[in-house]
Order: structure tokens, then sequence, then C-alpha cells
């Protein structure tokens, strides 16, 4: 019988969405030919950024290393930084010239933080959003002892091309995690009561990702600790001694801690691939709507909201699938199941847990507030840092999934 000759697959990024789909990919190596690329020999683990920030946690901890991976799911690893997709001679170039061809192109960029369109956030701004910033407040809160802390996301643009919902703020999680966890911090230390937590929203609701029943929980824990909530507020600037909002209103603050705009990665407009705003636009079996060998998964792709690894995940299950079924190897795609699954820490041995799909119409809404939460973060965290990168087996996720989905009906 004559072999089939191995199809190509390049993807783009070793994050969360990246690794789902070589870890998918890998199960038909005698089909498959992959090469991942990244500019980062490690895949950054961004859950666990808030403690790296906030808790003492080594930045060593969340660079997870990737070649051990690639060479255990024999994909070959090319490291360097994506500047270009020409699609129709099916290549990705890199900025040291190198160019990789593919049959299968997977883009798994992540977003790009936008801390400069934020005014002042270089000289009086602090975030969690990556490694460096993380690092960065984390040497600063050394001598910060208390204050008026502020804490909120920035509005980020999103197309029109595809059908999700338009959230101003893609992902107000790590919000969540750093006012309870700075909570915590200032009761231990005794300075609560010298400090004060306001937290900002763009959009109308706080959290408008899920719906009311994980949000109540969520609001009652805010008034028991004091945490003042300011919806539609959309960050402009930060100053020495305040943030300010489009519509003329400011918080005094001595400590700004933003999510700043999420912004697609140039390359993607650059190669004629992005929708009115850069994202991806893809259909649901994640395949680009104008290019048949284009898939787009995790935070790049533009129906992606909220963006979050468990997002990137399925969708990446689902583009694998879907690459299958192109080679006549599978005959289903897997559903794009878009759920909002968080674990947000609050500091000591306390976490909420947030499971809904609430935002597309879906049947389940929680939030779950217990030190098991907390557990249960920290050996999802674990099993990834121990792991190289491996999310935990599916069918522990889908066990907690079954008993969550029942409990949140
Ligand atoms: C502080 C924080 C806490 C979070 N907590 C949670 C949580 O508890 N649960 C949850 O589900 N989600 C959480 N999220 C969201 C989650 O981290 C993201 O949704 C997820 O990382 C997206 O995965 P991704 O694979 O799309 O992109 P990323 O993880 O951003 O990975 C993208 C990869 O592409 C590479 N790359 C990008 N551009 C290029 C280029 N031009 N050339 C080469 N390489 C490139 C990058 O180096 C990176 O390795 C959190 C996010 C933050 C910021």
């Amino acid at each position: 019988m004559a072999e089939t000759a191995l199809k190509k697959v390049v993807i783009i990024g070793s994050g969360f969405g990246g690794m789902r789909a070589l870890y998918r990919l890998s199960e038909y190596h005698y089909r498959f030919e992959v090469t991942v690329v990244d500019r980062h020999d490690y895949s950054l683990e961004r859950p666990a950024l808030p403690e790296v920030a906030l808790e003492d946690k080594p930045v060593e901890a969340v660079h997870i290393e990737t070649p051990p991976q690639f060479r255990r799911h024999n994909a070959a690893f090319e490291q360097g930084e994506v500047v270009r997709i020409d699609a129709d001679a099916q290549k990705v170039v890199l900025d040291s010239g190198t160019e990789l061809s593919y049959d299968y192109l997977i883009i798994a960029s992540g977003a790009v933080k936008d801390y400069d369109a934020i005014k002042g956030y270089r000289e009086y701004g602090y975030s969690v959003c990556d490694d460096k910033e993380a690092v960065r407040l984390h040497e600063h809160l050394k001598t910060f002892e208390s204050g008026k802390i502020v804490t909120g996301a920035a509005k980020s643009e999103f197309g029109t091309q595809v059908d999700a919902p338009p959230l101003k703020a893609p992902c107000e999680g790590p919000i969540g995690e750093v006012m309870f966890m700075l909570d915590h911090r200032l009761r231990k230390s005794g300075k609560r009561e010298v400090s004060s937590i306001d937290v900002f929203s763009p959009s109308e609701i706080f959290f408008e990702d899920v719906g009311d029943k994980a949000r109540a929980p969520v609001a009652k824990l805010m008034e028991k600790k004091n945490i003042a909530l300011h919806t539609a507020k959309e960050l402009v600037e930060i100053t020495e001694d305040a943030v300010i909002f489009a519509d003329g209103s400011s918080l005094p603050c001595d400590l700004a801690i933003i999510i700043p705009p999420y912004k697609a990665p140039a390359f993607i407009a650059q190669s004629g691939l992005g929708d009115d705003k850069g994202w991806v636009p893809t259909d649901k079996t994640m395949k680009h709507v104008s290019f048949d060998n284009i898939y787009a998964v995790g935070d790049v792709n533009a129906l992606a909201q909220p963006k979050l690894g468990h997002v990137a995940i399925n969708q990446a299950d689902v583009a694998v699938s879907a690459i299958l079924k192109a080679e006549d190897i599978a005959e289903e795609v897997v559903a794009f199941n878009p759920e909002v699954f968080c674990i947000m820490n609050m500091g000591g041995h306390d976490a909420v847990l947030i499971y809904s799909n609430a935002l597309y119409n879906g049947a389940y809404d929680m939030a779950w507030h217990s030190p098991m939460a907390k557990l249960m973060k920290v050996s999802f965290d674990e099993e990834y840092h121990y792991t190289h990168g491996h999310m935990p087996p599916d069918v522990t996720v889908e066990a907690l999934e079954e008993i969550l989905h029942r409990f949140a009906k």
C-alpha cells in the first residue's frame, strides 16, 4: 500500500491554544509533520501571574519550558518572531527571514496587551497581564504599604465580522483576583482600614460574561470586604494621584492595577487575515472565513469571547477535529462550546470557582466560594507545571464539569 505523504502543520504560538492543538495532532503523528513557532522557548502560565505579583511566586515557576514537550510530541520547534503569513504561497515568514511552508496553519498567537494605549501607564500604572508587568508590580509592592487602590479593565475593541458577544472587557477574572488578593494582603498586614479598594469596569455590568447567579455571590463578597464598584467607566489616563475616565470623572489613586486594552497582533492585519479590528474571523470550526487551510484558536480568534484559556483549549480541539475531518481521519467536528470556567484566587486558602455559559444563553451559571476551589486551582496549576505544559487529563476535567454542570443548573 502506498504511504500517505505527511501533511505539514505549522502552529504559531505555544500558549494554551497552540499546545493543546499540538497534543491533539500528535496522536496522529503518522499523518502530520508539526512545527511550532514561538518567540519564547517557554509557555507563559498567565493564570498564575497574580500570584507572582501579589504572593511572591517566583516568575520562573510560570515559565513552563516547551522544548521537552515538542520532543515528546514529535514536533519541530522554530524559535523566532512571526512577521507575516503569505496565505497564497502557504508560508509563515519569521523576522530572521526563515520561511515555513504549511499545508495547514493554526494561528494561536494570543492577544497583545496594549499598555501604551493608556496615557501615563508606563509612569504610574501596573498590571498582572504578563510576566514583566507582574514582576514590576511585585517590586513596587515591596514599598507600597497602604493607600487608595484602583483596579479595573480598559475597554477593548472587537470587530463585527463574526457573531460574537460584544464584550467591552474580554477577561475581568484577573481584576477579581487582584481586588480579593489585595484585600487579603492588606488585612494580613493590618493596613486594610487605612486603604481603599475601588474597582471599575468599562461595561454597565462587572463580569458581563456570566449570568446573575454567578455574579451575585461575587457582588456579596465585594460588599462584605468593602470593595467599591464603578461601572461604565472607560479608562483613558493614569496620573500620579488619579485614574481618569472618558466621561471626565476620576478616582483618587495611589496604586492603579489595570488590564490594558487587548489588541490583535499586527502581523495578522499586515497579512490581510484580520477583521475590521485585526482579529482573525473564523467559522465555528475555527477555519478562516477566506482560507480553507488556515485555522485560528484562542485569544486571537474573533469568536473567542470571553478570552480565556478554557475557550482556547476548546477551540484547539475544534480546529484539530476539523483538520482531521478534512483529511478523512475523523467524521465529526468537535462542537464549539464557549463557556466561562475560571477559578479566582482570593488569597490565603480562599477562591471562587465561576462556571457559566449564560453569555451564550446556556443553562448553567454558578459561583462556588470555597477553600476546595483554591485546592482545585493549585492542583490544576501544579499539573500544568509538573507536566511541562500538559493540561489536566481530559477525564478529570470532564468529570468535574459534569458535576458542576448538574450543580449549576
Ligand atoms: C492575569 C491573567 C489571568 C488569567 N486567568 C485565567 C484563568 O484563570 N482561566 C482561564 O481560562 N483563562 C485565564 N486567563 C486568560 C488566558 O490566560 C488566555 O485566554 C490564554 O492564555 C490564551 O491562550 P492563547 O494560546 O490564545 O494565547 P497565549 O497564551 O497568549 O499564547 C500566545 C503565544 O504566541 C506567541 N506569539 C505571539 N505572537 C507571536 C509572534 N509574532 N511570533 C512568535 N510567537 C508569537 C507568544 O509568545 C505566546 O507564547 C488569564 C489571563 C490573564 C492575563
